[in-house]
């Protein structure tokens, strides 16, 4: 077996210096940052050797980027890669993720014809996403380019008769896939066995001849690189405090927070009640659009069951589709799907199509990019939505890297305008906002060069409408033209959790993380919380976990909130001892009030909490609990 591990330099955005802040125009001067290698691509790379120490083979470092991006090579090799390639050419800046995407690809079929002789027995490990882009795009649109299987969010392997089968995050539980066939594609996450250099190695690592190739040594089409071979472009980096993100009040008097928590709430309230709806685009009946054709939203569904964000795209295309004067449809794929379509319909949709195939029984990428792409290709709607799931970001960039349209991931705005690009009128473009850089900066993105406009939107952020199952809409069946051969894994099992609807509509959650540290001291300090807010508030409030709380096994897998967990809006959210990772986010930052309690003063979670407690959850608890009981009911 072979490996070619993809590692990138990314800009470090833990560490962000005071002067790198440009406070006028609300951005981040990149050029200030240190740069350094990209976590995730870290653990993919200890995830390929450890699946060296069972099948020996060579491993090649493949790295994208200016010249002295040759420092994670050099890395790569200290830790035990063999051979390190330097894609770099000024030809290949500014690309966006196909741009990025399809010159790798090129690379990786040069090291298959030359380092590997031909052989096609390898495997390809990255890491799921980069700090700074975030949008878990590249790694499948190079698998979409060479036309191989893909197995997303990879926790752990094991190689059965020579065959590699990965586990796997997905939204429900667990899967077991196997790969039928090599070369495949392997993303990894939360790999945490990593290992550390010798001195020796190290200097060796630092005496070796790099690999250094432009564009006419991957034979690389021109149009297909750098800006030039950008499906999106970035029209403005904005601030994200522009944007509504919460400034949190620090207080560590916790009587005084308390009262405050108490005004904010009665505040909020009445803010809800006085909301001014904004202006909103208007068409000019002497113009046309730039981009013609409905509005579509890809209706999420596994084993018969709606993803309940899915609503939430219905509700933002019907927003768009007044604007626009165009239909919404939503496109749903699976085997005996039909009976779902009504209620598509009653959230918004007034045109289902439906791919149904026997094959197409369970979610494989494959398979779904085939039926949903041959969809867009027959029907060219101007826009499609999906949502930014773990099985919306593994599909969205196959789909739009095949059907050659510019892909936004993870939007938490999306609005119509009108914009003047260079000599070229764009009328009712769709302009998608998304935090970047780790959230420091927010950037609005439009689809140039594409067939369609796609974005992944971020679950929670945008309003679903009140079901109306009077409505009536048109069905359109489609078989897609896919076959076995097509696939290239196969699922081996599958584990998937119960939902919890008690902590999804609970009032009040008090939310514990990895920083409770055993499940002793998660039993200790959140129930106890929970009690006691819920009798402050004069109403149950739940207990929740982070993702890392219930991988420790200090709570069921029933009360995690987050991508992978329980979507939450209480009208209070206390979190204790959680970093605040996006994926948590997700699930949470719709609560009305937010009291983050962290010993770590730029944890991420400060970022979306109204209030904040710096100190050790072991002794802010004990004490906010006394202040909870003394006070009295306050509603
Ligand atoms: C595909 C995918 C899906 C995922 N889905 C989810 C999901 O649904 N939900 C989810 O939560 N995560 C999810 N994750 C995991 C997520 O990326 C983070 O790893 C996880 O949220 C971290 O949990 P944590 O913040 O509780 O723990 P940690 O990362 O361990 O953070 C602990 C925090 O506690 C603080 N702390 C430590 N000790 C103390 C103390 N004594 N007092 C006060 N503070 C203290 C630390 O400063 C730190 O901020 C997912 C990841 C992937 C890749």
């Amino acid at each position: 077996m072979k490996y070619i591990v993809l590692i990138k330099q990314v800009p470090d955005i833990k560490n962000v210096p005071k002067e790198a802040w440009d406070w006028e125009k609300g951005t981040l001067k990149r050029g200030l940052l240190d740069n350094v290698c990209n976590e995730l691509d870290k653990q993919a790379l200890a995830f390929a050797l450890k699946m060296r120490d069972i099948h020996d083979g060579k491993i090649v470092s493949l790295t994208m980027g200016p010249p002295f991006a040759a420092d994670v090579l050099r890395y790569a090799l200290s830790e035990g890669a063999d051979i390190g390639v330097l894609l770099t050419d000024r030809k290949l800046g500014g690309a966006d993720t196909a741009a990025t995407a399809y010159p790798l690809a090129q690379a990786i079929r040069r090291i298959q014809d030359e380092m590997f002789e031909g052989d096609n027995e390898y495997v390809i490990v990255s890491g799921m996403q980069s700090i700074d882009g975030d949008t878990a795009q590249v790694p499948p649109q190079i698998a979409e380019e060479l036309g191989i299987a893909h197995i997303a969010y990879a926790t752990s392997f094991k190689f059965d008769n020579g065959n590699l089968q990965a586990k796997r995050i997905t939204r429900r539980g667990l899967e077991t896939i196997a790969t039928l066939r090599y070369p495949c594609l392997v993303t990894v996450t939360q790999w945490t066995q990593l290992r550390y250099p010798s001195f020796s190695r190290t200097r060796w690592a630092y005496s070796q001849e790099l690999y250094r190739w432009g564009v006419d040594d991957i034979r690389a089409e021109e149009s297909r690189i750098g800006l030039t071979g950008s499906r999106t472009n970035v029209v403005r980096v904005f601030s994200p405090k522009e944007f509504g993100q919460k400034a949190c009040v620090f207080e560590n008097d916790l009587v005084k927070l308390m009262k405050m928590i108490k005004e904010t709430y009665e505040s909020k309230l009445r803010a809800i009640e006085e909301e001014e709806e904004k202006p909103k685009y208007h068409l000019p009946e002497s113009k046309s659009t730039t981009y013609k054709g409905e509005i579509w939203v890809y209706a999420e569904q596994e084993g018969g069951e709606v993803n309940p964000a899915l609503f939430e795209l219905l509700g933002k295309a019907a927003e768009l589709s007044g604007q626009l004067n165009e239909k919404v449809s939503a496109v749903l794929v699976g085997k005996d799907v039909k009976g779902l379509a009504g209620e598509l319909i009653a959230y918004g949709a007034d045109k289902v199509y439906i791919a149904q195939h026997d094959l197409l029984e369970s979610f494989l990428p494959s398979h779904y990019t085939i039926a949903v792409a041959e969809l867009v290709e027959k029907y060219k709607p101007q826009m499609m939505l999906f949502g930014a799931t773990p099985l919306g970001r593994e599909l969205a960039p196959r789909v739009a890297y095949r059907t050659s349209s510019g892909l936004t991931a993870d939007c938490t705005g999306l609005d119509i305008v009108d914009l003047k690009r260079g000599d070229q009128e764009l009328t009712a473009v769709l302009m998608q906002t998304r935090p970047a850089l780790g959230g420091n900066v927010m950037a609005s993105i439009i689809t140039q060069n594409s067939m369609v406009q796609m974005s992944t939107a971020r679950p929670g952020v945008m309003r679903s409408l009140e079901p109306d199952y009077a409505r009536t809409g048109e069905i359109i069946e489609y078989t897609p033209n896919i076959t076995k051969s097509d696939l290239g894994t196969s699922i081996i099992s599958s584990e998937i959790y119960p939902p919890a609807s008690d902590i999804k509509d609970a009032a009040a959650i008090v939310c514990g993380g990895g920083g409770c540290k055993t499940k002793e001291g998660f039993e200790k300090y959140v129930p106890p919380l929970a009690e006691s807010l819920g009798k402050f508030l004069g109403q149950e409030a739940m207990v929740g976990a982070s993702r890392m709380a219930v991988e420790s096994g200090f709570i069921d897998r029933s009360r995690q909130i987050g991508q992978t967990g329980q979507t939450v809006k209480p009208r209070v959210y206390i979190a204790i001892g959680v970093s605040g990772a996006v994926q948590h986010l997700i699930g949470m930052q719709n609560s009305d009030i937010v009291l983050a309690i962290n010993k770590d003063p730029n944890a991420r979670i400060f970022k979306v909490a109204d209030y904040g407690i710096v100190g050790d959850l072991e002794k802010v608890v004990p004490e906010l609990i006394k202040v909870l009981n003394s006070e009295g009911s306050w509603m």
